[in-house]
């Protein structure tokens, strides 16, 4: 793979981003460097669905996605890139196909596998940034300790119910991981499939994601690095709590 820096070199592609290029903060700076970012998306179920629409439109020149899943009725009513055509085939590909549509310029992976720690420690040597959009605490354990070990950021989203979550961890040995969150706060233990989720619940966390992503990615505003952000989506309550590093995380070796 090419290390040359993309330039935006191209009127068309000036245009496609004319709206975001146009704010000060972003400006063409912005623009290319989001032009030459690499983001894993792991999981295309209701967060997935949410958060990968704005990268692939906002220009995010490389994005992989992994599911192993395939559609199913149960998941139309929250995960928006699918419709009843797609029922039965796998997440991962069928997302790539959408997600190319709305933006061909850019470069989609689909990954049709479960992510395990072998896949994963493959891939996060080649993108600058995670996004965890799974619901299972294994694959979430398994994403944070790739992420610490190449110190690779990630933006962490959970949904269920009517309750959602958010964080950045700069996994730069700077702050906690996902593991001190997980002991401070206790482990998710039920999924959408036993719990229930209200759909714009898991869509308002993704596209937050999708915010904090490109912001980090094009360096923009101020991102709030290890506060953990919780949504109740009953009284649209947010609430934000700073995230200490758990002196004995297992991961991240606290401290
Ligand atoms: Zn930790």
């Amino acid at each position: 793979m090419s290390n040359k820096f993309k330039q935006l070199d191209d009127l068309a592609q000036t245009r496609r981003y004319s709206r975001q290029i146009m704010l000060p903060a972003m400006d063409l700076t912005g623009q290319e460097r989001l032009l030459n970012s690499k983001v894993l998306v792991v999981g295309l179920g209701g967060l997935g669905c949410a958060a990968t629409p704005y990268l692939a439109s906002a220009g995010v020149g490389q994005l992989t996605l992994v599911d192993g899943d395939s559609i199913d009725l149960s998941n139309l009513q929250r995960q928006i890139l699918f419709t009843e055509a797609d029922i039965g085939q796998n997440k991962a590909d069928i997302a790539a196909r959408q997600l190319s549509a709305q933006n061909p310029t850019i470069q989609i992976n689909a990954i049709a596998q479960f992510a395990d720690a072998a896949l994963l420690a493959n891939l996060m040597d080649d993108h600058d940034l995670v996004l965890d959009c799974t619901d299972n605490l294994t694959v979430r354990q398994l994403i944070n300790q790739a992420c610490v070990s190449s110190k690779t950021a990630l933006v962490s989203g959970a949904a269920i119910r009517f309750e959602g979550q958010l964080c950045c961890f700069t996994n730069q040995g700077d702050g906690p991981c996902y593991q001190c969150l997980s002991t401070l706060f206790g482990e998710p233990q039920l999924s959408c499939l036993e719990a229930g989720i209200f759909a714009p619940v898991v869509g308002v966390i993704g596209v937050s994601q999708a915010l904090l992503a490109l912001n980090i990615l094009a360096g923009v505003g101020q991102v709030p690095w290890h506060q953990l952000q919780l949504l109740d989506g009953l009284t649209f309550d947010w609430r934000r709590f700073t995230l200490p590093r758990s002196a004995d995380c297992p991961v991240c070796g606290g401290g």
